[in-house]
């Protein structure tokens, strides 16, 4: 029998029978309890505290296709990140927001079969699921592929700010780089 505190331990948690109950978790973690994601930011030089993740998740029985009635989590979870602009090189400050829904079944096959035919993420059920493991991940996945200030905060050289090439040959200083390699025209 699943006590009540094994039941809602988010490292630990009883997904079929937080389902069954529709509970509902939510916490607040210090950035350091999720190292891969502290990882991913840069380390500021002014020492500003890393933000803290705030998540919630909420148990259901929902029907999966194919699959009918099974345990689901809806997790979300919120936090700030430091990442380096890809465009200026200073460092940025950005919000990270996750959000999904991922449905539990029985056998790594079977999810695994669903998970490639249904919409929705699909994972095995186990008896003592690690909710911040899922959390980190989905947080992992939101950042950007290419953070860039909407607006760089310094007056840069025109070059280097102009991002479409397209626009600006002759200021694309990867175009000016490659015919000083190519040499000057005979
Ligand atoms: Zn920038």
């Amino acid at each position: 029998m699943a006590s009540s505190s094994r039941e809602l331990d988010p490292r630990r948690l009883d997904v079929a029978a937080f389902s069954s109950a529709a509970g509902e978790i939510a916490g607040e973690w210090p950035a350091e309890r999720l190292p891969r994601l502290l990882a991913a930011g840069l380390d500021t030089d002014d020492a500003a505290p890393r933000a803290p993740i705030a998540w919630r998740a909420v148990g259901e029985r929902r029907v999966l296709a194919g699959a009918g009635l099974q345990p689901s989590l809806a997790i979300d979870a919120d936090t700030e990140i430091t990442l380096e602009c890809q465009r200026c090189l200073q460092p940025m400050r950005l919000p990270v927001h996750a959000e999904r829904r991922i449905f539990f079944v029985d056998g790594e096959d079977a999810a695994a079969a669903l998970d490639a035919e249904s919409e929705n993420d699909v994972l095995a059920s186990a008896p003592a699921f690690d909710l911040a493991e899922l959390i980190e991940d989905e947080l992992l996945l939101a950042l950007p592929l290419v953070p860039r200030h909407e607006r760089c905060p310094e007056p840069l050289p025109r070059a280097f700010v102009e991002d479409d090439p397209a626009t600006a040959p002759a200021d694309n200083p990867f175009a000016v780089l490659a015919a000083l390699r190519r040499g000057p025209p005979n």
